[in-house]
Order: structure tokens, then sequence, then C-alpha cells
């Protein structure tokens, strides 16, 4: 949607392709933090209106471990740069208001089936709408149909090369319809694990904590999550957490994940369909959006100038960014999450750690930059 956007105001045609409905897409409660560059660049193309109203900034986090909250404080550590929270779904929404508005070519409930002739000036896509099967013919195919599309396999086997680490535990997320407990998200180590509090809005909050893999949504009723989240995120202030309904719960794996290269003749891969992070750095939308501002770029000037310098350089210049994410997010879940609890030195380490990012300025400088993000571009 963002690439068909930022096309549309190069004077660019695309066409959307979407396997789900309007409805569907707009419902979906995903990612939430945006980078300093990515609420920017919205801003910039003129769908950063509901955002600035409705979504809020942070300048920090907080990092809590031993029963003890550090701040780390973004804002005096990357020049005033800071967060905003937003949810990727109010993004979506305000992406498919933009498109319809100037009559983008969206079509819900359209499924991409194959990709054909990519390495020809005339590449095809088949899908199926409606129940029949159509094709289109284009210029270009950009493949921003998620881990689990069929874009990635248009690069050939032998043309890849695929780089996946999996983790030992998983995610069990919540959203509560409640008061936040925090003005800042705060990330938690304990000797029983992981947990993160995050916010949606003033009414609704996001709460994570590590769990088994294969652990069961139906084995957490409301009071167990409850108890285990208050345990882990205790403090020796007496801090306490808002409780309220909890109306979704779900358990995300975790997984590191980039496919090089990122183009294959006339497919470029952007998001999800290229690379994966666990979720603990907040880059998963963060790093589509990057990589979509690099392609809208340099299709814009091949159709300014012919010149494919850009186009070609595409894949390289976003697996910058995107190692960089990947490692990133690598050490945020290496230092905040148990891999085996069976191991005292590990946790040792890694309050260490913990200890020495709160308290070293330099340390502390690495955490905020990152997690505000690179300037885009
Ligand atoms: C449950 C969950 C929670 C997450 N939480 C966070 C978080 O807290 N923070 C964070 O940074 N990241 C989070 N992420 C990751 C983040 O949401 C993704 O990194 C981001 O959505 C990537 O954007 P994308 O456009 O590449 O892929 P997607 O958002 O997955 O979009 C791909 C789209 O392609 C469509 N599609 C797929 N196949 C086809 C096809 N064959 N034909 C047509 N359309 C197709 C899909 O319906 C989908 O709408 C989460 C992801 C999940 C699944």
């Amino acid at each position: 949607m963002l690439l068909s956007h930022l096309l549309h105001l190069e004077g660019i045609a695309s066409v959307v392709l979407e396997r789900r409905s309007r409805e569907a897409l707009e419902k979906t409660v995903r990612a939430g933090v945006l980078e300093h560059g990515t609420a920017e660049l919205l801003k910039e193309v003129g769908v950063g209106e509901r955002m600035e109203r409705e979504g809020s900034v942070h300048s920090g986090i907080e990092l809590r471990f031993g029963g003890r909250g550090h701040r780390i404080d973004f804002a005096d550590l990357t020049d005033g740069l800071s967060i905003t929270i937003y949810g990727q779904q109010e993004v979506v929404k305000d992406l498919i208001q933009a498109r319809l508005e100037t009559d983008g070519q969206i079509l819900f409930e359209a499924e991409a089936a194959s990709l054909h002739d990519l390495d020809t000036v005339s590449p095809r896509v088949h899908f199926q709408n409606d129940g029949e099967e159509e094709e289109i013919s284009c210029d270009f195919v950009a493949g921003c149909d998620g881990f689990f599309g069929v874009c990635r396999d248009g690069i050939p086997e032998n043309a890849r090369t695929e780089y996946e680490r999996t983790y030992p535990f998983a995610w069990f997320g919540i959203l509560v319809e409640g008061p936040p407990s925090t003005e800042e998200l705060i990330y938690t180590l304990h000797d029983r694990g992981f947990s993160l509090v995050s916010t949606r809005n003033p009414e609704i909050q996001r709460l994570y904590f590590q769990c088994d893999p294969a652990d069961k949504v139906e084995n957490w009723p409301d009071e167990r999550i409850w108890d285990e989240l208050s345990t882990r995120l205790a403090t020796h202030d007496g801090w306490e957490l808002a409780d309220g309904n909890i109306f979704q719960k779900d358990i995300v794996q975790m997984r590191s994940f980039v496919c090089e290269p990122m183009q294959y003749g006339k497919l470029f891969l952007a998001g999800d369909a290229a690379h994966i992070v666990p979720p603990t750095g907040a880059k998963g939308m963060n790093l589509a959006v990057a990589d979509i501002q690099v392609l809208a770029h340099a299709l814009a000037e091949f159709y300014r100038s012919g010149d494919t310098g850009l186009l070609d350089a595409y894949s390289e210049t976003c697996l910058h960014r995107v190692w960089r994410a990947q490692r990133f997010s690598w050490w945020m879940t290496s230092m905040l999450h148990r891999f085996d609890r069976s191991d005292p030195f590990q946790l040792k380490v890694q309050q260490a750690e913990l200890g020495y990012v709160t308290s070293s300025r330099a340390a502390a400088t690495t955490i905020a930059e990152n997690y505000v993000g690179a300037a885009l571009g």
C-alpha cells in the first residue's frame, strides 16, 4: 500500500493485489512502534495526519531487571529523536484511504498464485479474483506478500541464499481493554523469563511474556496471565500493573530470517517476504517501510531517466539496513530472554550486560540509536 502511494506521488501507476478483505486488514493488530524515520516519512508523503493526532510520541523506554527500572532516554542520547506508538493497522487504514481517494487500484481478496517471465521485459502475475484466474502483465513486480507469500519463490533456489535462526521460546501476547500501566514501554528480564508492557492507545494495552513455543492459548486463563506478568514485572518500590479486560490472546513465534539477494530480474522483494526479525527490537514494520522507500526512489529514477543504477543496487542497499536491524533484534532478544532456565551463569551475564547498558552512556546510546532507527534513504 505504501509503495503504491509513493509511486502515485511520482505519477507511476500500480495495481495492488491483496489476498484478504479490507475489513480484515484494518482489524489485524500487529506492530505498533514507528521509528523516527518511519513517522517522518508518513508525514512527508501526506498520510501522517491521523498519526500525529492519535499516535503518541515516546522519547524513551524502561529496562527492568533485579526489581528496578532504568530509563533509556532516547531524546537525550540521540539529539532529540523519538518513536511514535501508532498501530500498524491504523497505518494500513490511512494508506488504503489515501489510495482509494486518488482512484488507486487495490484488488482486495485477490490472491497471487504464480509469477512468470521475471527475467524478461514483461513479467506476469497470475492471480485469483472472484473465483476466476486472471493475469496482469507489468514492468516490475514488487513482492510485498509477507513471509508466507508466493513471491520469494520467484527467485530460483540456486540463485538465493537463506539465513535463518529460530529461538527456543515464543511470545504470549494479550490485548487488554484498560488503562496503561506506564507512560513508556517496559522491557523486563526476570528469572522466569522476558516480559514487555506496551500500549496501543490510552484505552488498549499490549502485553507480552516469554513462553514455550509449543504452549497453547487455552493453557492460560486470564488469572494465570495476570499472576505471571505481575511476578515478572514486580519492583522493589511497589509498582503496580494495571489490569483490564483481556480480549485477545495469541502466541507469536520468534525467528530471524534473511533471503539474499532481495531481487531477481524484474522482481523486488520487500518486508517480511525477504526478512523476519524477532519482535524484541520492534523492527519488522520499520524495515518493510525502509525497503519500500528505497524501491520507490529507484523506480522513480528509472521512469524519470531510464537509469537502472538504483534498481540494480536495490538488494545491496536494503541488506545493509536489514542486517543491522537483524543484529540489534538478535542482541535485544539474547539479552532479555531466558534461553535455558537451568543455566544461572547465563542469567548473571545477562544481568551484568543490562547493568552495563543502563549505567554507561556509550552503551545506552547504542540501544537508543538503534531503537529510534537510522535515517531513511
Ligand atoms: C501476530 C504478529 C505480531 C507482530 N507484532 C509486531 C510488533 O509488535 N512489532 C514489530 O515491529 N513487528 C511485529 N510484527 C511484524 C510486522 O507486523 C511485520 O514485519 C510487517 O507486517 C511486515 O510488513 P509486510 O508488508 O512485509 O508484510 P505483511 O504485513 O504480512 O503484508 C503482506 C500482505 O500480503 C498479503 N498476501 C500474502 N500472500 C498473498 C498472495 N499470495 N496474494 C496477495 N496477497 C498476499 C497478506 O494478506 C498481507 O496483507 C508482528 C507480526 C505478526 C504476524
